[in-house]
Order: structure tokens, then C-alpha cells, then sequence
């Protein structure tokens, strides 16, 4: 007898799939799964069943009822005056027996405010309809009404008057929510909060907060200026228990502006196991024995920056303090379009690019150590790909987490790099043209990025390692023997990319020297070393004595960074090569477009950059 009961309420899982689709949702959590579940059997029910299957009444107590009921009474309107729980779950009932989703909690679905929310007039336009434009998934907009009346009277409003929502988000989803949160998100958004990431958002740190500690207020004064100049702060323990906070400045260390900065043994710790605590790395403050990150959000009348954080605890050597290295990764949030020529790429770097993305298939490698511009260099192929290819195509992007939000592709942001390789295969069934994974790390996802390139997919990745040759080789030895055949196949292009200092153009007036016999005997060395046939050229850059004066680059030269490249496009030539083994750089090296050195040695002759930059 059970038995058939189940089947009788049996809903296959592809039909649950399609209806979370139907509501937005490309990995849906649990909840949403099951709730979509409860839909498609509420859809099938009388409203009188529905109260039942959702527990609100019992059968017979339904039953009883409806014997009872007065002809004019709507069915779900009597039931609920003899049981304050279906009243409750009005909202609900009705919903999910009209297919459409509903929210018991926003926040535990991930579900963030819309940035838009911020503009007046479409608060002014929620507050109205009493309703709030939200995101599934970081990215999908979803319009959650709090009553379901509400949501009925917005579909069927005129298109004039949905065209404020449509405007902002054309595909939005729609839902009903828990009004009380519904009413609170809204009044949320009126104030200034609206960050995206739910995560850091929770991790908010306001200086205004910390301002009673000496060391935290000091240290939040350091994050001001650094917003604005570097992409790091670290903080190095010394032996003595002290810390030493600098900043990476254009990828090199230096002080902060006003010299060494020292913290105290105590204020070393009070600094580290607050940030700590605060970006979610070590929740209890307790001391800090393993390997911990997180991320937080911090804002200041200075502005705004996204932080990832990074401690590791070095070996205390017997002292009584902590001895914690931590490293912030600042990073701007703003969503913008990049043009690969507004990155200084070469034009024919660019092009290689432009052949790549036009292929429906492949897979395109931007190789090189972190911090050397590779996610803006895939941000811009992706505007290249929208430029060729406009909405036509689908786009969609695996980060941990989304750093940077591009126009033109749906950015899922996955809780750890761990999940990658799941969230790759599910997202594949989604069939996107183009899929950006934020890093090939392990054989599943280095598996499922060949097998994607080659059925049709445009797979886009990043690879720890130094150069295309060498890159291609780990990611071969990385993935199983027998589909390294396949790998060759897939490879579109590899491009391998590191920052050049560029010299600073307040001090540096373009004056150039000859190179000294001693330099021209050096690069020759290295150049035939790794294969290259580019000559010292005749004129290198001369720098200026002016610049101990300079207060734009503090004396040391340079100001600013440029991207240099090396690339390796895999011809069939190359694809035959690598399929007999032939991995070096005499065989494979030949058929680099260019080199990170020929590259730095441009900018050498241009008197962009100096020597030191070439030997990389
Ligand atoms: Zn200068």
C-alpha cells in the first residue's frame, strides 16, 4: 500500500530539474530541489489535498470541513478560518500550485539584493509593488513579492508598467517570499548596503567600529592609503614578535608611504586575530594554529575594497606570541567591460586571442605565477567573445570567488576551489558556448576542460606554471595517460603572462644610453639559452637622477606595470609535436609568436621598461 502511495506522488528528477531551471536556479540548493519537488505534486492536487500534503490539516479534519463547506466559500478561504496554519501558508500553497518558487528564507538560499537596488527609482517602484529584485546565484535576477497577491497583480499589470523591472533585468525570475523578509530587504537596500557578495558582506568592517583600539584604528588608516596604490598589505612577524606591515606596490614590496611601519608584539596579535575573526578564517579569535583564509568587505570614507585574507601561522620558535604571516589581496569591485586594448596587449597578441575565442570549441590557457594580470586578461577575452559574438552565445564562469564582474557572462561564484570540477560537470549540461573555470588545479577538472573543448564547448582556464611548454606539460602529466592525446586536440592557445614595471613617466624624459658589453653578453647568454633570436637592441633607457626627488614613484623609477606576453598558438604542427613528445624548447619553442622576453625587450627598446625586467 505504500508503495503505490509513493509512486502515485513519484516526481522524476528531470522533471525537478526543469522546474528549478524554470525558476532561474543553475545549481539549486537542496531546498529549492525539494520545494520543487512539493510544486509539481501541489500542481496536481485539489486545494483541499494541498492543505493536507503540506501537513496543515489532517484528512479527516479536511474532509469534515469541506462536507461542510458554504457554496460561496473559496475552498483554501474556509479551510483557513478553521486553522490558523493554512491561513500561514496561503501565500505559500498558492505559489507552489502555480509553479512559481517560494522563499521561506532569502539569506539561507545565498539570495543577495540586486545591485540596482541602490537607484531610487526602483526602490521607489519595490516599495510599491512591495516587492524586492534580488539574485539567485549571484547573478540571476529573481523579483520576490512578499503576498502572492502582489505577484498576481504585477503579471498582470500592463508591459508599461512591469518595464522598470524589465529595463534592469529582462530575464528576471519571479518568486514569493516570507514577507517580513521581503519588507526588510527593501528598507536594506534604502540604506547604503548593497554589496553583492552575501559572504563578505557578513564580514563587513566598518573602521567607525574598531576606532576604540589604537592598533586597529592605525591599521584601518593603512588600508585607506593602500585602496588607492597597492594590490597587497602583508604583514611578515619578526623574530623579536614584532610585525612588519608592507605593501606590494606595481608586484614589488615596499614600506608604506612614511616609512617602516612596525607593530607591536600585542598589536601584532590584536591586528591579525581580528582580521582573522572578521573574514570568517577563525570565527572564535582563538589562537591560530593552521592555515586559515576569508574574505572580507571594508569600507571607509575612503572608499570601498573587497579583502581576501590569508594566514598562515610560522613556527612560534618558542616565543609566547603568535607568528602569523598574513597576506590581504586588495581588489576594486566594479563591473566593466575590458577591451584587450585598453590592457596595452600587442596587436598580435590580441589576434591570436580573436582566432581563439571565434572557435566554437577549444581550450584557451592563460599560464603564468598569481598576481600577473591573467583574470583581467580573460575578462578582456571575454569581451572580446561578446564583441564577436553579442548575446547569440551562452556564457558562464566557475570563480572562487568572483572578483570581478564582467558584462556579458553569468558568474557563479562556487564556496571553494575544491568544487570546481563538480560545478564544471553540472554547468556543462547546461550547454554554454563559453565556460571560464578560475583554475585547472586537479585531474577532474583538467578531464573535463579537455573533454568540453572537444564537444563543442570554448573552455577557458587559468594553470599555475611559468610558460606555455612547461604549462602544457604539467596539465599533461596532470590528467589521466590515455587522454593526453585528447589535451593536444583540445589546446587552442596557451598564453603565458607576467607585469613588466613600466619607468615613471613623471622623472623618466626618454633618455637612453648604449648597453655595456658586460649587459649584451648576459642576454645573449639567456636568449640562446631558451631559444630566442632577438638582439639587444642599440638604445636602452637611461634613468633619471631626478627621481630621488620624484614623489610619484618615491624615488625607485617605475609607476606603473604593463602586461608582457608569450604565446604559443597549437597549430596542427604544434598538436603532431606534442603528440610524439616533443615538449622542449627547441622543437616547441620555435613556434612561440612570441616571448615573455622578446616582449619585455620591446618595451626595453621602447623605453617603457628597463633590463631588469627581461630576466624573468
Ligand atoms: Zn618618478
Amino acid at each position: 500500500m505504500i508503495e503505490s502511495e509513493e509512486q502515485a506522488t513519484y516526481v522524476s528528477s528531470e522533471a525537478v530539474q526543469l522546474a528549478t531551471e524554470s525558476w532561474g536556479w543553475i545549481t539549486p540548493p537542496e531546498s529549492i530541489l525539494r520545494a520543487a519537488e512539493l510544486s509539481i505534486q501541489l500542481q496536481n492536487l485539489m486545494v483541499g489535498e494541498a492543505v493536507v500534503k503540506l501537513g496543515l490539516m489532517p484528512e479527516d479534519k479536511k474532509n469534515a470541513l469541506l462536507k461542510s463547506k458554504p457554496a460561496d466559500r473559496q475552498t483554501l478561504d474556509w479551510l483557513s478560518t478553521h486553522e490558523p496554519q493554512v491561513k500561514a501558508a496561503f501565500d505559500k500553497i498558492m505559489a507552489l500550485r502555480d509553479g512559481i518558487q517560494y522563499f521561506d528564507d532569502l539569506h539561507n538560499l545565498g539570495i543577495v539584493v540586486h545591485p540596482d537596488m541602490k537607484k531610487l527609482n526602483l526602490r521607489r517602484y519595490c516599495e510599491e509593488k512591495r516587492c524586492v529584485l534580488g539574485l539567485m546565484e549571484q547573478t540571476k535576477p529573481v523579483l520576490c513579492f512578499g503576498k502572492w497577491e502582489d505577484l498576481e497583480r504585477y503579471r498582470m499589470a500592463g508591459r508599461a508598467e512591469r518595464n522598470e523591472v524589465k529595463n534592469i533585468a529582462p530575464n528576471h525570475a519571479l518568486a514569493v517570499g516570507n514577507p517580513q523578509r521581503v519588507t526588510e530587504w527593501v528598507a536594506a537596500a534604502g540604506s547604503a548596503s548593497t554589496e553583492l557578495d552575501e559572504t563578505a558582506q557578513k564580514n563587513l568592517w566598518l573602521p567607525t567600529d574598531t576606532r576604540d583600539s589604537e592598533a586597529l584604528r592605525k591599521f584601518a588608516t593603512l588600508i585607506d592609503v593602500a585602496m588607492s596604490m597597492a594590490s597587497d598589505i602583508d604583514i611578515n612577524p619578526l623574530r623579536s614578535g614584532q610585525g612588519r606591515v608592507m605593501l606590494r606596490v606595481n608586484t614589488k614590496m615596499q614600506d608604506p608611504p612614511g616609512g617602516p611601519y612596525l607593530l607591536s608584539p600585542e598589536e601584532l596579535t590584536e591586528v591579525t586575530r581580528f582580521i582573522a575573526k572578521k573574514c570568517g578564517a577563525n570565527t572564535t579569535g582563538a589562537r591560530i594554529l593552521k592555515p586559515c583564509d576569508g574574505q572580507l568587505i571594508y569600507r571607509s570614507s575612503a572608499g570601498e575594497i573587497f579583502i581576501r585574507v590569508s594566514v598562515i601561522p610560522l613556527d612560534p620558535g618558542g616565543t609566547s606570541y603568535d607568528m602569523l604571516s598574513v597576506d590581504l589581496r586588495l581588489h576594486k569591485r566594479r563591473e566593466v567591460a575590458i577591451s584587450l586594448h585598453s590592457l596595452n596587449m600587442q596587436p598580435d597578441v590580441i589576434e591570436s586571442c580573436r582566432k581563439a575565442a571565434a572557435y566554437s570549441q577549444g581550450l584557451i590557457l592563460f599560464i603564468g605565477p598569481t598576481n600577473t594580470g591573467k583574470s583581467t586578461s580573460i575578462a578582456g577575452l571575454i569581451g572580446l567573445h561578446v564583441d564577436l559574438f553579442g548575446d547569440s552565445r551562452k556564457r558562464i564562469s566557475i570563480e572562487h570567488p568572483v572578483e570581478r564582474f564582467v558584462p556579458g557572462i553569468k558568474q557563479i561564484s562556487v564556496p571553494s576551489k575544491d568544487l570546481f570540477a563538480p560545478y564544471f560537470e553540472s554547468i556543462l549540461r547546461h550547454d554554454p558556448d563559453l565556460v571560464m573555470i578560475g583554475e585547472i588545479r586537479d585531474q577532474q577538472t583538467a578531464n573535463t576542460a579537455v573533454d568540453a573543448g572537444l564537444s563543442g564547448h570554448l573552455v577557458v582556464s587559468t594553470l599555475h606554471a611559468n610558460d606555455p611548454i612547461i604549462g602544457i606539460r604539467r596539465l599533461a602529466n596532470m590528467i589521466q595517460e590515455d587522454k593526453r592525446f585528447d589535451l593536444y586536440e583540445a589546446a587552442t592557445l596557451l598564453v603565458s603572462q607576467r607585469l613588466a614595471m613600466t619607468l615613471c613617466d613623471k622623472c623618466y624624459q626618454g633618455a637612453m644610453r648604449k648597453p655595456t658589453e658586460q649587459e649584451i653578453d648576459k642576454f645573449n647568454e639567456y636568449a640562446a639559452d631558451n631559444g630566442i633570436t632577438i638582439k639587444m637592441p642599440d638604445g636602452i633607457p637611461k634613468l633619471s637622477d631626478e627621481r630621488h626627488e620624484c614623489d610619484v614613484c618615491r624615488g625607485n623609477g617605475y609607476n606603473g606595470v604593463m602586461p608582457i606576453f608569450e604565446v604559443l598558438p597549437v597549430t596542427r604542427t604544434v598538436k603532431d609535436l606534442l603528440a610524439i613528445g616533443k615538449f622542449d624548447y627547441q622543437n616547441l619553442g620555435k613556434h612561440r609568436t612570441r616571448t615573455l622576453v622578446g616582449s619585455a625587450m620591446e618595451l626595453v627598446a621602447l623605453g617603457k621598461t628597463t633590463l631588469d625586467s627581461v630576466f624573468i
